[in-house]
């Protein structure tokens, strides 16, 4: 039998989009409170801020500049390509707004890496910051995206149209002349209209465009804000906002809430202490790298954060020994996990208040309302309350699947509308479940997912390199990172320089939380008889007669 949600369902509306919900709908905080008080999206550095009646006016603005002068159509697909800015929101929300979809990127990509996300997710138009332009300009010129559609953010760059000169754009049309916001067809549903493209590896292979759908979102909100407990006024927004966590709770859930959201564009933890010193931000929403910091990083004792009430942790494992750490660090507070993927829209479990002891932190919460959950063996067969197996989850917010590939949609999510999620997890008869390991081969850097599949493909393409595989290992300032094991080729010099020449080969070809960390070296690379790597013997093989570097 499958696991149910012990919550009440959601009452999920079907045939409104993500604006129209947090905008125009009963739901939305616009219709019940009055504009002085509504919340904000803040520069945490300079304090410029836009209340969400300012956002709905500058992304009218902003969508009707895109459809009017630029020719944006409704599943036109646009790329964000940038740190956090109080412009990212606005800009997402003006292409949903006319049904278009935004493709998030890391905004330490580089020219392959973005041009290889712009082509993937078929962009079409790309916005930007000054600091990220040369990257973005050079991998838009790849992707055939012409120079009339790559804009700014905020700030100038001589010969890009600015979000300023857009805004004023819109603004001309005057009140009567702006367009209309998408409308669902009779009989067309939120879950069929895709408002955003956000990249996973999945449990296998290259990074792929998760399809997500306005359905997703508004359910994640819906799921999140049944077990949020009105105090939540106050929203730190250091996780990146290309990533699914930073998406729905720093830029969706807020709205709904009416919680104010301090943006930090870069993290340093001198910058998210003063922030949560400054704005007193009582519940902190971080990713396990942070919260390793949190306890050991000496500059935390030179901040008085006695006012915080809750951590709150997810995107990757966090281990018993920091919980523990953390606890005795600031034994007043209380702790919540959210455990999901991209493929999820965030969370399948997490939290409720009732279970923000400690005790119970080292769990990722119960099932969130309206979804359940299988846990099952290799065969496919179901297995009881503490047995652990692979965590299958069947909800709302399960995404629509992967563009244009579906293959890897197929294997992904099942007929009987499961996402298999290659988490390793058990449930306890109070319904909390715990991740007991990681089945899939992605590696957890910094809580962002790396494709050891695509550095085994660059990895490959050395002139040294006879085979491959790439594991992640476990470290104590990024959670993992990436090791490859190399089989050299016959000839190659000594494993030492071969070792270090491959260290700076990844280094020079990716952005910086992919970087190969260490090298071994082997004769073989385990694989079945299909030609599947076997990564779980490979990390069981002892180092004996290789060289590390
Ligand atoms: P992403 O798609 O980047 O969000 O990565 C999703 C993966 O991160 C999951 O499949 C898990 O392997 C891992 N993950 C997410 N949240 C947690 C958590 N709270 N505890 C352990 N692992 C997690």
């Amino acid at each position: 039998m499958p696991f149910k949600s012990s919550q009440p369902n959601i009452d999920l509306p079907t045939n409104i989009t993500n604006w129209t919900w947090l905008f125009n709908s009963p739901a939305s905080p616009l219709q019940t409170i009055p504009p002085s008080q509504l919340a904000s999206y803040t520069n945490a550095t300079t304090q410029e801020r836009v209340s969400w009646s300012q956002v709905k006016t500058h992304a009218t603005h902003l969508s009707t500049a895109l459809v009017r002068h630029h020719g944006l159509k409704k599943r036109d697909v646009v790329a964000l390509f940038s740190q956090n800015t109080i412009w990212y929101p606005v800009a997402m929300l003006a292409v949903n707004r006319v049904g278009g979809t935004i493709s998030g990127a890391s905004p330490a990509y580089n020219v392959e890496e973005m041009t290889y996300a712009l082509k993937t997710a078929n962009a079409k138009y790309l916005f930007t910051i000054p600091g990220s332009m040369d990257v973005a300009s050079a991998a838009a010129k790849n992707a055939g995206i012409p120079k009339e559609r790559v804009f700014l953010l905020e700030g100038e760059t001589e010969g890009f149209t600015t979000m300023k000169q857009l805004l004023e754009l819109g603004k001309k049309e005057g009140d009567r002349g702006q367009v209309e916001e998408y409308k669902l067809k009779d009989g067309e549903k939120n879950k069929d209209l895709c408002g955003f493209l956000s990249f996973s590896s999945g449990t296998t292979g290259l990074p792929k465009a998760v399809m997500i759908s306005h359905q997703n979102v508004i359910a994640q909100c819906l799921q999140i804000q049944q077990i949020t407990p009105n105090t939540h006024r106050k929203v730190l927004a250091v996780l990146p906002s290309f990533h699914i966590t930073g998406l729905v709770h720093a830029l969706h859930l807020p709205i709904l809430l009416n919680a104010e959201v301090y943006m930090l564009s870069a993290f340093t933890m001198k910058s998210m202490l003063d922030t949560v010193v400054r704005y007193r931000i009582q519940e902190l929403l971080l990713v396990p790298p942070i919260i390793i910091r949190l306890v050991r990083d000496p500059i935390v004792d030179e901040y008085d954060l006695s006012f915080v009430t809750r951590f709150s942790s997810g995107a990757a494992p966090l281990s018993e020994e920091i919980i523990h750490l953390l606890k005795k660090k600031f034994p007043n507070t209380g702790f919540k996990q959210g455990y999901g993927m991209t493929e999820s829209c965030s969370c399948i479990t997490a939290h409720p208040p009732e279970k923000y002891g400690y005790e119970h932190a080292h769990k990722v919460g119960s099932i969130c309302a309206s979804t359940t959950i299988k846990i099952v063996d290799e065969d496919g067969k179901e297995l009881e309350i503490n047995q652990p197996g692979e965590l299958l989850a069947k909800g709302p917010q399960i995404v629509m699947g992967y563009l244009n590939n579906p293959k890897a949609t197929k294997d992904t999510f099942d007929s009987d509308g499961y996402l298999h999620t290659g988490d390793q997890a058990m449930i306890d008869s109070e319904g909390m479940v715990t991740i007991t390991d990681r089945i899939k081969e992605m590696i957890k850097v910094k809580g962002i997912g790396v494709a050891p599949a695509e550095l085994e493909d660059l990895l490959l393409g050395h002139k040294h390199v006879e085979d491959v595989a790439v594991l992640g290992i476990p470290d104590d300032y990024s959670g993992e990172k990436p090791k490859a094991y190399i089989v050299r080729k016959q000839g190659a010099p000594g494993e030492k320089e071969v070792g270090e020449g491959l260290l700076k080969y990844v280094k020079e070809k990716k952005v910086r939380h992919k970087w190969v960390k260490e090298v071994e070296f082997i004769g073989e690379i385990p694989k079945s008889a299909s030609g599947k790597i076997l990564r779980r013997l490979l990390r069981g093989k002892s180092r004996k007669g290789s060289e590390g570097v």
